[in-house]
């Protein structure tokens, strides 16, 4: 089994990682940076981020496993001294032939139109789409139907997996991430007795879609999971369950989804 590493920039994962490399060995498992079967993310959910980021083009061929050398995350589920275990599990998954046992996400799908062209990204936690200086005033539509006039600092679509990140910080639902949804929140909508939106967030199933139309032509920032970037010319941005790519991660033993949510939120004492 092929294996490639990301890892956070700090001694503690710059460690393990060089523990990994040298298990590796021992359990004949061939460093391939470029045509992994399997990439350890080793540090948190942010490094977890930019392995799906960094391998998105062989998303169909790799599976990822967490390792975290900070707090338990959703991604990085697995505690720095078990690495061995982690090893031993990769060898003999591959060994026995059996393959990989994986868990298999719904990502989103942005297609972002500008006059310059149409780009598509993907997201494993959230895309947000908010205006650069004053306030973001865009016509929302769910299924080419016109829904409500936005206004206010922006609006965050987040994948099932992302629904524990930013999402959450906006009142977003948990969602269970076998669930193939996505779900809109809000970020600071005005409501008054002239402006008014829903309020509330929506979940929209797969091969449904939501188009972002901004009313006048600024600054906006779209960020991608950790990534931000600056727009101008945006005609509208479409998200949607994305149809064709998804997230694999190694089940190497069973941590129900609750369990990390339990854990990670309200802590393991009762
Ligand atoms: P960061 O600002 O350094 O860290 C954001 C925090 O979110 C970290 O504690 C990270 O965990 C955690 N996180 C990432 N994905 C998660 C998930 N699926 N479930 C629960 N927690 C998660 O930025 P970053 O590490 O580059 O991560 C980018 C993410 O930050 C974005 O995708 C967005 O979800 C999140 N964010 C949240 C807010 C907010 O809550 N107000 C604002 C902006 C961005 P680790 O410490 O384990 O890496």
């Amino acid at each position: 089994m092929k294996y490639a590493i990301v890892y956070r920039d700090d001694n503690r994962s710059r460690e393990l990682t060089e523990h990994f490399h040298e298990l590796a060995d021992t359990h004949e498992l061939i460093h391939d940076e470029k045509k992994p079967d399997i990439v350890l993310s080793i540090g948190g959910d942010g490094t977890m981020l930019q392995a799906f980021h960094k391998y998105i083009e062989r998303l169909d061929q790799i599976s990822f496993v967490g390792i975290h050398t900070g707090r338990l995350g959703f991604f990085a589920d697995w505690k720095p001294d078990k690495i061995e275990e982690v090893a031993s599990l990769m060898y003999h998954s591959s060994e026995k032939d059996h393959g990989l046992r994986v868990v298999e996400y719904p990502v989103v799908e942005v297609e972002i139109t500008t006059a310059q062209g149409v780009e598509k990204r993907y997201a494993l936690n959230e895309i947000t789409f908010k205006s650069m200086f004053i306030t973001l005033v865009a016509q929302l539509s769910i299924n080419d139907e016109p829904f409500e006039t936005f206004r206010g600092d922006g609006i965050c679509i987040s994948s099932p997996s992302g629904s524990t990140a930013y999402n959450k910080s906006l009142g977003g639902a948990i969602v269970h991430p076998a669930i193939e949804a996505i779900q809109i929140t809000e970020i600071a909508s005005i409501n008054n007795r002239v402006f008014r939106t829903l309020g509330s967030p929506i979940i929209l199933p797969k091969h449904h879609h939501i188009d972002i139309v901004p009313k006048s032509q600024q600054g906006f920032i779209l960020t991608v999971d950790h990534q931000a970037m600056q727009l101008h010319d945006v005609k509208s941005i479409r998200c949607r369950v994305s149809p064709d790519k998804k997230v694999k991660f190694a089940r190497f033993r069973p941590f129900p989804f609750w369990m990390r949510v339990r854990e990670a939120f309200i802590g393991t004492e009762f």
